[in-house]
């Protein structure tokens, strides 16, 4: 019999939630059930299955032992109906897409989404007649002006990447539901841990699981949540028929990387919290963005709808472009790549890398800088990241 995970703590339910399959052996890791499809006792068996009389697998498509493992126990930290869980994080948003949009529908969004949430709206879905307005979601004013009567779909991120801008989330269930509309949160920044959606007043959250949740660098994966059993059935039934799922070895890994999440979590925005101060303070630093600083602008916001503040940082190094390539080029611990939430430090500059695509005055409009530099803080011991800034910040 699996635990009763009620009002158990959020680390009892990192460490334990989701129901082992394995009910043969007592094997306390959980298989990996790599197979693509299960055989029927009988006649009446199969055909009870499909007509749902009676629950179990038919095919990996459809449902995997190991990978309703992981969904439930992130459904569990999301406080969510059930987790459905996808190939990528891009597949989790698409399903969001292909479920709520069709021809005729309008969505909104935030102006600075990760990249291609917004690209696939705007290049790929207006071919299929949807249209879409991306504003300044940390403006309740902005969302509450775009929304239009044939509004389906409101679609925030928060923070946003890289800007590191909030947006009120009880605030945008409010306005979503007076159009009604849904609300989906893409809460990949702040992980279950430090923030969830759901209990604000979404009905969907959505992760990529590539990055915080994984926390290894080594999967790419995403997980949607709905709150309800309704949005459950709906959204499940596109990512089945469409294809675009979890397979059993990824949700192994995804499973395995998640069972430390938080104290991954907690180690990194420990760090950051100690970093952000000490480049706040750099004479070189001409400004630095990050939730937990009293000089963020939506810091009180932070305070109340986050349980933390993460541990992305965003910075302007003096001397613009030339500078921030300085600090890029000099540092030896965060490795200069795209991406964030795992146990490494990470550092990029987005103007000429995960932004680079966006039209140049688009992109200077949704706040993303010349200068700006993104650092995803890791595990490592914290002095040694402030003295490797330290020794990089002296070159510029
Ligand atoms: C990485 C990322 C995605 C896309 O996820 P993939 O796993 O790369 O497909 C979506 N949203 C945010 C906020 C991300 O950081």
């Amino acid at each position: 019999m699996s635990l009763d995970l009620t009002n158990k703590g959020i680390n009892t339910r990192v460490t334990h939630a989701g129901e082992n399959p394995d009910h043969e052996h007592g094997s306390v890791g959980i298989p990996i059930y790599q197979s693509s499809t299960f055989k029927f006792e009988d006649s009446d068996h199969g055909a009870k299955l499909f007509t749902g009389e009676e629950t179990g697998y038919i095919y990996s498509r459809i449902g995997n032992p190991t990978t309703n493992t992981f969904e439930e126990a992130v459904a569990n930290l999301e406080h969510g109906y059930g987790g459905i869980a996808t190939g990528s994080g891009m597949a989790a948003v698409t399903s969001i897409y292909m479920t709520y949009l069709g021809s005729g529908a309008h969505m909104v969004g935030t102006d600075a989404v990760y990249g291609s949430s917004r690209m696939v709206i705007e290049n790929e879905f207006s071919r299929f007649g949807v249209e879409s307005s991306f504003v300044d979601t940390s403006d309740l004013n902005q969302v509450r002006q775009a929304m239009q009567p044939h509004t389906k779909l409101l679609y925030i991120e928060t923070p946003a990447n890289p800007t590191i801008k909030l947006t009120d989330i009880a605030g945008c269930a409010e306005i979503a539901h007076e159009h009604g509309a849904v609300l989906v949160v893409d809460n990949t920044f702040m992980s279950p841990i430090l923030q969830n959606p759901l209990l604000l007043g979404a009905d969907v959250v959505l992760h990529s699981i590539t990055k915080y949740i994984n926390g290894h660098t080594d999967v790419v994966g995403g997980v949607v949540i709905p709150k309800t059993e309704t949005e459950f059935e709906r959204i499940k039934l596109v990512v089945n028929a469409t294809g675009g799922v979890m397979d059993p070895h990824q949700s192994w890994l995804v499973l395995r990387g998640m069972r430390t999440l938080s104290l991954r979590v907690e180690r990194g925005q420990e760090n950051a919290k100690q970093l952000a101060a000490y480049l706040e303070a750099h004479p070189k630093i001409e400004w630095v963005r990050y939730p937990g600083l009293k000089s963020h602008p939506q810091h009180d916001l932070a305070t109340s709808q986050m349980k933390g503040y993460g541990s992305m940082i965003s910075f302007g190094v003096e001397g613009g472009v030339a500078g921030g390539k300085v600090v890029l080029d000099n540092v030896k611990i965060p490795q200069l790549a795209v991406s964030l939430g795992g146990y490494e430090s990470l550092i990029q500059h987005p103007a000429s890398m995960t932004h680079s695509n966006m039209p140049e005055d688009e992109r200077r409009a949704a706040g993303i800088s010349d200068g700006l530099v993104r650092l995803a803080v890791g595990t490592e011991d914290v002095a040694d990241l402030q003295a490797d800034l330290d020794q990089a910040l002296a070159r510029v």
